[in-house]
């Protein structure tokens, strides 16, 4: 390991997504992991019971099949399949069949009634080239390459989903299925730029169907891994890095980290005034999940559900709003809006035969230790009657095991921290580049940095880009 170019303190896609950059411009790079085994947020393993795979966190990855950079990558190559749903977004109501999100416009269209027409005029302008609003919309904030359609992006996305969803929309079901697809926000759906999710993932839904990794996520992590390797980078993990004296030397270190631990870790080779701005990052709510395994398929009063890798179970806009003002400000919903995702219904492997794994969460204030379990369950429960006789065996996580797990997911928050109007490009903190460090040897390319969470790698590949710059120059 002597004179390396980089390295990486931390393997989760973003981390990868860094290594992977970096190597294939020829340079030596190697990648320190806390864990036993790569991935970070992209793991799987048999939480209940031997033969059922559960994705531990991340699921379901519009922005992974559609990440600009992922597509340049022979990541089919090192063994990951996406394997396609009939349905990107199922959204039951308590009346009526559920609100479906299918690739087809049209057929999603024609099952929102009063405002089928409406959402086709809102989402399918975008549909024109998608890939270069994908590029805009992933990346720090910047000169857009495509002015237009960002700009018709940006007077959308700028207002709170509950005021667009109200703007635009006359009855229920479109409000619903555009509130469901806000909550990915973590956010109160009245605040500004949340209506930037809802669009955003309607808009995604009509260029990919939502995909699961073949066999669990971790294919997609497993798949990085294995084509670093092959540009002959090396990968050690049970390596938990606390202090910059334990790493080889290398000319550039990228942090796959939380704020936190960057300062942390680095400790005076940084000014301490960007210590204290790193220690004031807001991390924002957790969440709590439960995986199952199942002796059946969910038991949805509409069996089209079944058709979607993933399902907004939380009922009207309103209901929606609630439940995520509530955990913002600190309290437990009653009815918790829910993300539920159903992997084996499109990836068989997951479990035994006739069998299947039920994966759901909702948020929960930072640091929270009420067991959600019986409100999540009652949620589905509502609208899959006879749910829990299906249960086999659960595996519940709250946000302290998150962080045990993770130390990324500070307070047991998933995406990387608060993703509002004010840290949403401000992340880690407000800079030119925000991946760079005072430290010209040290960069940050977490889901702390734009373009924030999720599975796509692009925080990775822009820190790469910065610290590439950096060892051009030296
Ligand atoms: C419950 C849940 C559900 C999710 N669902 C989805 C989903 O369906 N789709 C989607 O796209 N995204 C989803 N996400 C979000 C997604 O998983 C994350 O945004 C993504 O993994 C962030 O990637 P990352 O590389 O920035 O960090 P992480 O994935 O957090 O990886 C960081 C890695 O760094 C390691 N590390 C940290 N500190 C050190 C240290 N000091 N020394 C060495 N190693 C260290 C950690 O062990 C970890 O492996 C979900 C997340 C959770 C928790």
């Amino acid at each position: 390991m002597a004179d390396l170019d980089a390295v990486v303190i931390g393997s989760g896609p973003n981390g990868l997504a860094a290594a992977v950059a970096l190597a294939r411009t020829g340079r030596s790079v190697a990648v320190f992991e806390a864990a036993g085994e790569v991935g970070g947020g992209t793991r799987s393993a048999e939480l209940t019971l031997p033969g059922f795979t559960h994705d531990v966190c991340s699921a379901v990855h519009p922005m992974g099949i559609l990440s600009p950079f992922f597509r340049e990558l022979p990541l089919d190559e090192h063994g990951l399949v996406w394997l396609s749903p009939r349905a990107s977004v199922a959204h039951p109501l308590d009346d009526g069949p559920p609100v479906m999100i299918y690739r087809s416009l049209e057929r999603t269209a024609a099952g929102l009634g009063v405002d089928g027409a409406r959402y086709a005029r809102l989402v399918a302008p975008f549909l024109e080239r998608p890939h270069e609003l994908l590029a805009d919309v992933m990346a720090p904030l910047r000169i857009p390459a495509h002015p237009v359609g960002m700009l018709r992006f940006g007077v959308r996305a700028i207002f709170s989903a509950n005021r667009l969803a109200r703007l635009l929309f006359r009855g229920d079901r479109a409000r619903a299925l555009f509130a469901g697809c806000a909550g990915h926000a973590v956010l109160p759906l009245s605040q500004p730029f949340t209506a930037a999710l809802g669009l955003l993932f309607a808009i995604t839904a009509h260029v990919e169907d939502w995909p699961v990794a073949r066999g669990g996520s971790h294919a997609i992590t497993h798949a990085l891994a294995a084509y670093l390797k092959s540009l002959g980078s090396v990968i050690e993990t049970n390596r938990r890095i606390t202090r910059l004296g334990e790493l080889p030397p290398a000319r550039a270190v990228l942090f796959d980290t939380s704020p936190d631990q960057l300062a942390r870790i680095a400790g005076d080779a940084l000014p301490a005034r960007y210590r204290r701005r790193l220690e004031r990052y807001r991390y924002g709510p957790g969440a709590f999940k439960v995986d199952w395994a199942l002796d059946g398929p969910i038991p949805w009063r509409d069996p089209s559900c079944r058709e979607a890798s993933t399902v907004h179970v939380g009922g009207t806009l309103e209901e929606i709003c609630a439940s995520e003002r509530d955990m913002y400000a600190g309290r437990h919903s009653e009815r918790p809006y829910l993300i539920l995702c159903q992997q084996s219904e499109i990836d068989p492997s997951r479990a035994p035969a006739g069998q299947h794994t039920g994966y759901a969460y909702c948020h929960v204030p930072h640091g929270s230790t009420i067991d959600r379990t019986e409100a999540i369950e009652a949620q589905i429960d509502r609208f899959a009657p006879g749910f829990r006789d299906r249960i086999l065996a659960r595996h519940a996580m709250n946000t302290a095991w998150f962080e045990h797990y993770n130390p990324n997911y500070v307070g047991g928050a998933i995406t990387g921290g608060v993703a509002d109007a004010l840290q949403l490009f401000n992340r880690p903190v407000t800079r030119l580049d925000p991946y760079s460090t005072p430290n010209p040897r040290l960069f940050i390319c977490s889901a702390a940095t734009p373009p924030g969470g999720g599975v796509h790698g692009m925080g990775g590949y822009f820190a790469a880009q910065s610290a590439l710059k950096r060892l051009a120059r030296a």
